[in-house]
């Protein structure tokens, strides 16, 4: 097993801790700040931070004011430097983002998700849907740092495959991630697609705004969860940490496609929503515009959303009972992992962010057992509804930039 980071482009666990420490000071940070704020020698920084600017990696800019003595030079990241590409498979959509070492959006795709593809043309799709983002977003291919991929779980992390996520039926075993090293020669990481976004919050929150603790709850095709837990990603011994999706919300309730009776998932999916609001429509005799055409679900549940939103009776009561049953769930969460910010992201979420964060929000300092110790703040994400694929591609910088998070890396490369 590795140690530190496997990053052949930026490497070396010293280097890393560095680069974050400026990454995090965007106003700039001098060479003693670094050394006071990563406890390594003046001389262990004087050094790497020499190679670092030969590598263009940083940058120097301006002085900090004297007070007394030399003027401090300060340092930033020179984000375009390096690109990164992180790639989000979807039941529905494959979304593709290139971010520079910043985080920052260079360009964007998105595609339909082939049905029952093969997967020879998932792989071979995919890296032509790459090389054509690197040209539209004029990233030369050896400027780029490393391919991140999220997908929904459950994943085999020591095999780098795909595992037959149960949301995307016949895509068994695709080995995306040795196929994309092969073809791209960079590193390849994959991580569910929670756990991605969880890491990509981390790295928009560039000024402290996630820094710490925080559950990342994300809704899209189903339900999942990321922990970053002390500024590092929670995965689980398999990788498998945080399928919030899968807390039993109702003992005995709806049959889950897990095998498991009752999860959050089986209320709270797209599939789930449209299913109760058609029944719920023709008891009551009232209408609303939904296809229910199997291909347009997530269509049906958009249109759903925006109708609860301008106070449809039927769709608002629908999303308010979600609501309530993703609140149960929450408050069991934060009793386990005891963390003091919630964040809501995922296309899921883009029409109702606001009456899940105020029933989350409501519940977990209402019944949480350490209510009276801290206050849970409960947000909408920084990354927006890209952000699996934003965090994807914050994969590869945080492996970059965070040597304890390299184990995202596949050890094979
Ligand atoms: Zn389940």
């Amino acid at each position: 097993m590795r140690s530190g980071t496997n990053l052949p482009r930026v490497g070396g666990f010293n280097r890393s801790v560095i680069l974050d420490a400026i990454r995090r000071s965007p106003e700039g940070v001098s060479r003693v700040e670094i050394a006071a704020a990563t406890g390594l020698s003046a001389q262990t920084v004087s050094n790497i931070v020499r190679k670092l600017l030969d590598e263009d990696l940083v940058t120097e800019s301006g002085r900090a004011a004297s007070t007394g003595g030399k003027p401090r030079i300060l340092l930033r990241t020179n984000p375009t430097a390096y690109f990164s590409v992180g790639i989000h498979i979807d039941p529905d959509t494959i979304t593709l983002v290139a971010t520079d070492l910043d985080g920052h959006v260079r360009g964007t795709v998105h595609r339909r998700t082939p049905r029952n593809p093969s997967a020879n043309q998932v792989v071979r799709q995919v890296a032509q849907t790459v090389r054509g983002l690197l040209g539209k977003a004029e990233i030369p291919v050896d400027r780029l740092l490393g391919l991140g991929v999220a997908c929904p779980g459950p994943l085999d992390f020591s095999r780098g495959l795909v595992l037959t996520p149960p949301n995307l039926p016949g895509w068994h075993e695709v080995p995306l991630v040795a196929y994309l090293q092969d073809e791209f020669g960079v590193p390849v990481a994959l991580d569910n697609d929670a756990t991605a976004a969880a890491i990509g919050e981390r790295w928009a929150g560039a000024g402290g705004a996630r820094t710490g603790s925080f559950a990342f709850l994300y809704f899209g095709t189903g339900v999942g969860g990321g922990l970053l837990l002390g500024d590092q990603a929670w995965r689980g011994n398999s990788g498998n940490a945080g399928e919030f999706g899968h807390v039993v919300v109702a003992p005995n309730g709806a049959d889950c496609f897990c095998g498991n009776k009752g999860c959050l998932e089986a209320y709270v999916r797209p599939h789930a929503i449209v299913a109760e609001t058609a029944t719920l429509l023709e008891k009551r005799s009232a209408s609303l515009d939904l296809t229910l055409e199997p291909t347009k679900e997530f269509a049906d549940y958009e249109t759903i959303c925006r109708a609860a939103m301008a106070d449809h009776p039927v769709a608002r009561q629908v999303i308010q009972r979600a609501a309530a049953k993703v609140a149960i769930a929450a408050t069991t969460l934060v009793n386990v992992v005891d963390v003091d910010r919630i964040v809501l992201g995922g296309k899921g979420v883009r029409y109702v962010v606001e009456p899940y964060r105020a029933a989350i929000a409501e519940a977990v300092n209402a019944r949480s057992i350490a209510r009276h110790a801290r206050k849970v703040e409960v947000e909408p994400s920084l990354i927006g509804e890209d952000a699996g694929a934003r965090g994807a591609a914050a994969l590869v910088l945080h492996g970059a930039y965070s040597p304890q998070l390299a184990t995202l890396f596949s050890p094979s490369t």
